[in-house]
This record gives structure tokens, C-alpha cells and sequence, in this order.
């Protein structure tokens, strides 16, 4: 008798990327003198803006009622506290879509979600993926031993896959925003993933962790597409909307109608969050709340409006250097074609070693990224500003 694990561990590969990013820094600096011109990090998916005053009020107020015998609370619902589903669901009514608050469900983050999502699915389902990808879609399957395929996307496309009727999957993942290219699907994209869904009974995921920076008539929810709730799951997050990425809080969306043979997603979601979860801090979940006063609102859109603005010198440069890019206008990320044809890691060593400047080769989201590059607005506006001083100078350079 020994205790076997799941072998499926033994496939999956060694996320190097990030850690390979940190590899050539290491050398460059060994490498360079301690006056070399500073090392700027255009790479980081991480905000830098900290948590609005509103909502850390917040979290202080709900931290004195915790160690006040009268308003002490211990364990919560392990589906998030009614305050909090009812500021989501108004914010859903905004677009015009309606929830049930039995239907959010409050969680830790969008990446456990993503994650845990999976105990409610046999390991039978294929899975697609777009490629490029965030990682945990392609990773959290193999751990579950699925078989995946990818959606290619391309220049021709925009970075943005549409279903192909050869393609067949039972779980379709979508970001929208997209991490890593920040391309948008619109409503009519959207509606066609949809319909497609439908027509193959298939399970849309849809990861909207960035849905804050969406603007103009872009959808936010894929529940503002009609059918959707037969077909999709939704989760969101407040890491990237509110500054939550080391305080911790999202949420998951099942519709109670969506069924797959004779099985409720709905209620599924709740027996496994009510055994494998506790539910998130009441701290937070006050915090979270926060974000959705009008105080909150409003400060929440200054430090996304920070952001953009990071985002638009990006793009402004790229637009100026006539380099081929999607997202930056809708997105925190901006993906751009490599100058010179060159490999990404190549162009990331070049961009390392000639402007100081530290970004993500594409080709760490699959084999579609090759030849492209992720820089984010999430750098303060001097740091952005000087870093795009030295691309241009860098890409002049190359011409
Ligand atoms: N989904 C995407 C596409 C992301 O890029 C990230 C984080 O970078 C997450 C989910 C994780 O969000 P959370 O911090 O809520 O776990």
C-alpha cells in the first residue's frame, strides 16, 4: 500500500517566465555598474496605487466592531455577506443585467475561483483555450488531466479568436479584457462565443478581472449578451478594480438556471464552497463593499484613470513609432509587435540591455506570443514616461 499522487503533476511544465525575467535581471546587474541609468519594470501585472482612503475607512470601522464583544461576528456565510452581494448586484444593474444574490458568490480572489471552478466538471471535458494566455487556464487542467486546445490568435485576428465549428470544446475560457494582450471583445464577438456555447451545450468561463477598465459601449459582463446565462460562468475580482491584489477579495457569478445533465451549477458551486471554503474576512468583505459608495466610486476611478494614463503615453509612442500593438485602450496591458521582427526574448534583452527597461516576452503566453511584448501601465506616470523616452530612442535606433 503507498499513498499514489495525482501523476498529473509530473506534466505540467515549469512556469519559467517570470522566473526566467528575474534571471536576466540578476545578470544585468551583475553585469552593470551600480550608476547604470535605473532599471525601469514595465513587466509587473501587480497595481501600485494603494487601497482608496474610502475603503480602508472601511476596513478599520470593521475591525473595531471585531473587537467589540456586541458586534464581534465569527464565522460568515461562506458565500460572502448580503452587504456585499447587494452592492455587486447594483452594480450589475448597471449594465443592465440582473442578478439574484443567491447567484454571487463572494471568494478570495478570481484565481481560486478559476481554479476551484474545475471540481464541479468531469475530467472528460476538453478545454479550450485562447493563446496567447494567463497561465492558470492551461495549468489548473492539466492538473485535472482535461485535454486542452487553443483558439490561435494573430495579427489577423487582433488578438481576438472567434469559434471555429471545427474546434469543439465542452469548457471555453475567455478574458475580456485580455491579460496578456488587453484586446476586447465587443457585443457581436461576444454574442457569436455565445451562440456557439449554446449550440454545443459548452461552458463559457468568463474571467472579467479587468472588466474597470472597459469604456464606452464594450460589454463588462458576458451576462449583457443574450443566452449567456444558459451557457457562462463569470468571475471578477477586486485586485485590479480596487487595489485587492495583497488584501484579497472577488467574486464568481452561476446563474441559478445553468444545468448540465440533471446537475445545477448554481447549487453545485454552493455545496463546494460550503465544504472546501469559509468564506472571506468580514474585514474585507467591508472593504470590498467600500468600493461601491459614491466615495469609493469616485476614488476608485482616479486610480484607474492613473492608470490609463500610463496606458496612452504607451500607446502614444507605439502609435508614433508605427509599432502594431492591441489593448492600452480598454486595458492596463499593452501587447505590441516586436520591432525589428525580432524574437521576444531576444527584443526583451535588447530592451534590457540598451534602455533599461524591463517588460514580458509573449512568447511566455504561448506559442502565439512569439514576437510580440507585454508592457503595463501599472508603473507611476514619471517611470512610464521615461521608459517610452528610451523605446523610442531604442526603436529609432533600429531603423
Ligand atoms: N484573471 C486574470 C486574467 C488575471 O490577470 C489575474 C491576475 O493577474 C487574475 C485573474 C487573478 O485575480 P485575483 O487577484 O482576483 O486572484
Amino acid at each position: 500500500m503507498s499513498a499514489h499522487i495525482n501523476e498529473n503533476f509530473l506534466s505540467l511544465k515549469e512556469s519559467y517566465l517570470f522566473a526566467e525575467i528575474a534571471r536576466r535581471i540578476r545578470t544585468w546587474q551583475a553585469a552593470n555598474p551600480a550608476d547604470a541609468p535605473k532599471l525601469i519594470r514595465m513587466g509587473i501585472g501587480d497595481v501600485t496605487r494603494p487601497l482608496p482612503k474610502t475603503v480602508v475607512h472601511a476596513m478599520e470601522k470593521a475591525v473595531r466592531e471585531m473587537g467589540v464583544e456586541e458586534t464581534f461576528r465569527g464565522y460568515g456565510p461562506e458565500q460572502g455577506y448580503d452587504f456585499l452581494k447587494e452592492a455587486i448586484q447594483r452594480y450589475y444593474d448597471g449594465f443592465h443585467v440582473s442578478l439574484q444574490l443567491d447567484e454571487i458568490f463572494i471568494s478570495d480572489g478570481a484565481k481560486s475561483d478559476l481554479g476551484n471552478i474545475l471540481d464541479l466538471f468531469s475530467e472528460d471535458n476538453t478545454v479550450l483555450v485562447t493563446d496567447p494566455v494567463y497561465p492558470v487556464y492551461v495549468d489548473t487542467n492539466v492538473m485535472g488531466g482535461r485535454k486542452i486546445v487553443y483558439a490561435m490568435s494573430s495579427e489577423e485576428n487582433d488578438f481576438l479568436p472567434m469559434p471555429d465549428p471545427s474546434v469543439k470544446a465542452d469548457l471555453i475560457y475567455l478574458c475580456s479584457p485580455n491579460n496578456p494582450t488587453g484586446a476586447v471583445y465587443n457585443r457581436e464577438q461576444l454574442k457569436a462565443w455565445v451562440d456557439f456555447a449554446r449550440e454545443h451545450d459548452s461552458i463559457i468561463l468568463f474571467d472579467a478581472a479587468y472588466e474597470c477598465f472597459v469604456t464606452g459601449d464594450l460589454p463588462h459582463s458576458i451576462f449583457e449578451i443574450p443566452g449567456a446565462r444558459d451557457v457562462a460562468i463569470e468571475f471578477c475580482s477586486f485586485s485590479k478594480k480596487a487595489g485587492f491584489t495583497g488584501t484579497r477579495c472577488g467574486y464568481t457569478v452561476v446563474p441559478r438556471t445553468l444545468e448540465r445533465n440533471h446537475g445545477n451549477l448554481n447549487h453545485m458551486w454552493l455545496r463546494r464552497q460550503t465544504t472546501k471554503f469559509n468564506g472571506v474576512s468580514y474585514i474585507t468583505q467591508r472593504g470590498a463593499e467600500a468600493v461601491f459608495s459614491r466615495k469609493g466610486e469616485k476614488q476608485i476611478e482616479e486610480n484607474i484613470e492613473y492608470y490609463r494614463k500610463n496606458a496612452k503615453i504607451i500607446t502614444d509612442t507605439m502609435d508614433k513609432l508605427s509599432v502594431y500593438y492591441t489593448g492600452g485602450k480598454n486595458s492596463p496591458y499593452i501587447w505590441l509587435k516586436c520591432p525589428g521582427n525580432m524574437s521576444s526574448w531576444d527584443f526583451f534583452d535588447k530592451l534590457l540591455n540598451e534602455a533599461f527597461v524591463v517588460g514580458t516576452p509573449g512568447a511566455g503566453f504561448g506559442e502565439s506570443g512569439e514576437k510580440f511584448f507585454r508592457l503595463t501601465a501599472f508603473s507611476t506616470h514619471k517611470n512610464t514616461k521615461e521608459a517610452m523616452v528610451r523605446f523610442e530612442k531604442l526603436v529609432k535606433s533600429m531603423k
